[in-house]
């Protein structure tokens, strides 16, 4: 969970609610955590970031889960087991291995953009989430989705001057974001895991669609009370022309309307796309070149195993052959239950009763 606490902003709020929870038995749900502390889902949606947090605790608690705080460096097949080397040295040795890397390395800010800024006077949505130095600071912030239009509600009750919302197309609309249909479709993939991919291409795209609709033409309503003020300009429709620093350090922006703004620093809220050569982890060993790939994601099978045995990859790289719901945490419950169910099956074949 080293995402949510270090790269989402404190004061954030979830778009999923009590219903998308981390436990395959369905015992440590949100709603159990509630009750344990007599509290409904009522009283608590939106779902705070803090609130979340502290279900992780308990959750992590109740199972029993410890975890060795210390990164992984290089990973590297050996004969018939992984290595896999910390930042300290050490060695671990396994016969399984499952990466869940998340978000962190995905972060994408598009090439063209990029090039029209300074270098250093851009950050993604991602390494910018300390806003006690927003006061009276006046921002930019290039994106226009939910991550563009929470981090302005941010910045200014955090006392930021100004924020320039700039974004290609229309703004979204503040509307409420219907996911009931994604938690049917996923629970069923436990017995069902191939559905996805055999589905043919107008139908993935369908369901593609059907969610990033939800997510992305839809900003959450409670948001649109805080974003009423004066010291917020929405640019919908454009695109940053030029991008100068001025000897105060300012940045002079211009915009393909016309207008000309000043700023002090500027966000980028570009969103992610997987690339699994870019995890560090897989970079530095020797595993990257054996994993089959399409399009920067890894090729998996029905136990999200990659084409390297043993070695499985879930979370948002399991987008492209699970579906785009395997980018949020509703998936965990899934993908933990087949990817159990293969280590199982191995071990009942190694050890037959
Ligand atoms: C702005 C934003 C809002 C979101 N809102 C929601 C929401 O409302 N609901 C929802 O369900 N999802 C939401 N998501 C998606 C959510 O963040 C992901 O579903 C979730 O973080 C995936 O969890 P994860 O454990 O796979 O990855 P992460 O939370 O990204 O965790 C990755 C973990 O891997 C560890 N790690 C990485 N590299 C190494 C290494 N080399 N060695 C050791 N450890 C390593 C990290 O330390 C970290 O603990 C949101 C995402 C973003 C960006």
């Amino acid at each position: 969970m080293e995402f949510w606490r270090a790269h989402m902003p404190k004061g954030m709020f979830l778009r999923s609610a009590c219903d998308w929870h981390l436990d395959p038995q369905n015992v440590h749900t949100i709603e159990a955590y509630l009750q344990s502390r007599g509290q409904t889902p009522k009283d608590v949606e939106p779902l705070s970031l803090d609130f979340y947090l502290t279900y992780v605790d308990w959750f992590q608690q109740q199972k029993n889960i410890e975890s060795l705080p210390v990164y992984i460096k290089q990973l590297d097949r050996e004969n018939d087991h992984f290595a896999a080397t910390t930042v300290n040295g050490d060695v671990i040795n396994a016969k399984h291995v499952v990466l869940a890397p998340g978000f962190r390395h995905f972060a994408h800010i598009p090439a063209d953009l990029k090039a029209k800024l300074p270098a250093g006077s851009f950050q993604h949505t991602c390494e910018y989430v300390d806003f006690t130095d927003a006061t009276n600071k006046r921002y930019l912030i290039v994106g226009g989705r939910q991550s563009a239009f929470e981090w302005a509600a941010l910045l200014l009750e955090a006392g930021a001057a100004a924020v320039h919302l700039s974004h290609r197309h229309d703004s979204p609309a503040f509307a409420v974001a219907d996911w009931s249909w994604v938690k049917p479709m996923v629970d069923n993939m436990v017995d069902d895991p191939s559905w996805f991919r055999r589905l043919s291409q107008k139908e993935k795209d369908d369901i593609s669609y059907h969610m990033w609709s939800e997510g992305r033409l839809k900003i959450e309503p409670w948001l649109e009370s805080r974003l009423q003020s004066e010291r917020v300009k929405v640019w919908p429709q454009t695109e940053i022309v030029s991008c100068i620093e001025n000897e105060s350090g300012e940045f002079e922006v211009k915009l393909t309307n016309g207008e000309a703004i000043t700023v002090d620093k500027i966000i980028l809220a570009t969103g992610y796309k997987v690339d699994i050569a870019r995890l560090p982890v897989l970079s530095a060993g020797n595993l990257l070149e054996q994993i089959e790939t399409r399009n920067g994601f890894p090729v998996l099978n029905d136990h999200f195993e990659t084409s390297v045995r043993g070695f499985f990859i879930t979370s948002m790289p399991a987008m492209q052959d699970f579906g785009p719901f395997f980018g949020f945490t509703n998936s965990v419950r899934t993908s933990a239950r087949l990817i159990i169910a293969r280590l199982c099956s191995e071990s009942a074949r190694r050890h037959p009763s």
